[in-house]
């Protein structure tokens, strides 16, 4: 293999084209909503039909689950070039993610159908607090609802969604964590150490790694991981996003594809997880990796870029995309030998940051 195409062109897939640059492996990436074919790391377009594909891209990789219905990433995507095909039939929809970990016999947050309107009054009734998402096409907590105990329903459009959503029961975990591993094609299997995932809104802004997480909790979190990559004949990076609940791991959801919660890996790994996406796809074998001190991600959202944020521990991530409110730009790494230096970098990020990550700080930042 020398050549792969991903399906995406977001930031994900530019950060997997360096990695590749970097180990000598060309990743091209297609972008589904101009139908143009973006060069490495370029943003010089240029349109692609099926055929060059066939010929140029002996493997195909994506950066996010869903596509446009029609066109050549929709057809890349289910043929049996794409290492995630297996994944994105099922993945997508929240329905058929669910009932796969309910056959994998993997517990995750109570859940049901919202296939009537009358079914969101029953789940409350059943769960107490519920959180309700659209059973595809939601990311950044958009398409989703929560109602606590008691809340008040009708904030939730449940005509809409009915037919399209399911229902949750509303969690009131103690952490979130993630796990981040990758699988080649012969089976090998390799794992990232736990990550601790603060959100704000749905949306991610502070990932901290090692999680200090009990020593029974790695071992089933890679467990889970490596039975979703095996039951779905997966190759390349995959994520689980976990609650943490009485000292158990319930699966949140499944993100087939380099993640968020995984950028600390550029500065806080010796391979992050676009070398380790690259490497499963190229077939490398995964040997073992060293994880440098406690590392922390920043996200950057909607804001626009500060040259003060270099007079600061870290090491920037720019995406170099326009800024909107609530769209990630960035991020910023932050590596230290010790936990309490780490935190002192954090309050630094904390001063040059909209509001929002600061709350985490104050009320949150315990980093246990
Ligand atoms: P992502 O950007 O991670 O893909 P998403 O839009 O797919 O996000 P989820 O990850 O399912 O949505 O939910 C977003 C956030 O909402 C979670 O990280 C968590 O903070 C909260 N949440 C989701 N489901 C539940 C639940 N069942 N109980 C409690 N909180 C929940
Ligand atoms: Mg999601
Ligand atoms: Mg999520």
């Amino acid at each position: 293999m020398n050549r792969v195409l991903v399906l995406g062109g977001g930031q994900l897939g530019l950060m997997m084209a360096e990695a590749a640059a970097r180990l000598g492996l060309v990743v091209d990436r297609y972008d589904p909503e101009r139908a143009l074919l973006l060069p490495g790391t370029s943003d010089l377009a240029v349109p692609i039909t099926w055929e060059e594909c066939l010929e140029r891209y002996p493997v195909v990789t994506v950066e996010r689950e869903a596509f446009p219905d029609s066109g050549l990433s929709a057809r890349l995507a289910a043929s049996d070039r794409c290492v995630a095909r297996g994944a994105l039939a099922v993945i997508p929809d929240r329905y058929t993610q669910k009932s796969m970990l309910d056959e994998l016999g993997i517990a995750t947050a109570p859940w049901r159908n919202l296939d009537r309107v009358e079914d969101l009054a029953d789940a409350a009734a059943e769960f107490g607090g519920v959180v309700v998402k659209a059973r595809s096409g939601g990311y950044d907590g958009r398409g989703t609802w929560i109602v606590g105990d008691g809340g008040d329903l009708s904030a939730v459009p449940a005509e809409e969604l009915a037919g399209r959503a399911i229902v949750e029961k509303k969690i009131p975990f103690r952490r979130e964590l993630s796990i981040v591993g990758a699988r080649n094609p012969a089976g090998e299997t390799l794992f990232y150490p736990l990550t601790r995932n603060w959100h704000v809104d749905g949306i991610l802004r502070l990932s901290l790694a090692p999680a200090n997480a009990s020593a029974a909790l790695q071992p089933e979190a890679e467990n889970i991981l490596r039975r979703i990559m095996e039951k779905l004949d997966y190759a390349g990076v995959m994520a689980v996003e976990f609650f943490e609940e009485d000292g158990r791991l319930l699966v949140n959801e499944i993100a087939p594809r380099v993640h968020n919660s995984g950028h600390w890996t550029h500065e806080g790994a010796d391979w992050s997880q676009f070398d380790l996406h690259v490497h499963a796809l190229a077939g490398v074998p995964l040997h073992s990796l060293n994880v440098h001190g406690p590392s922390a991600m920043v996200n950057l959202i909607g804001t626009p870029f500060d040259q003060a944020w270099l007079q600061h521990p870290g090491v920037v991530h720019w995406y170099g995309k326009s800024v909107r409110p609530g769209r990630k730009v960035g991020h910023a790494n932050l590596v230290a030998p010790t936990l309490e230096g780490l935190r002192k970098g954090l309050n630094a990020w904390a001063d040059v940051l909209p509001e929002g990550f600061e709350a985490i700080l104050d009320s949150e930042l315990a980093l246990d």
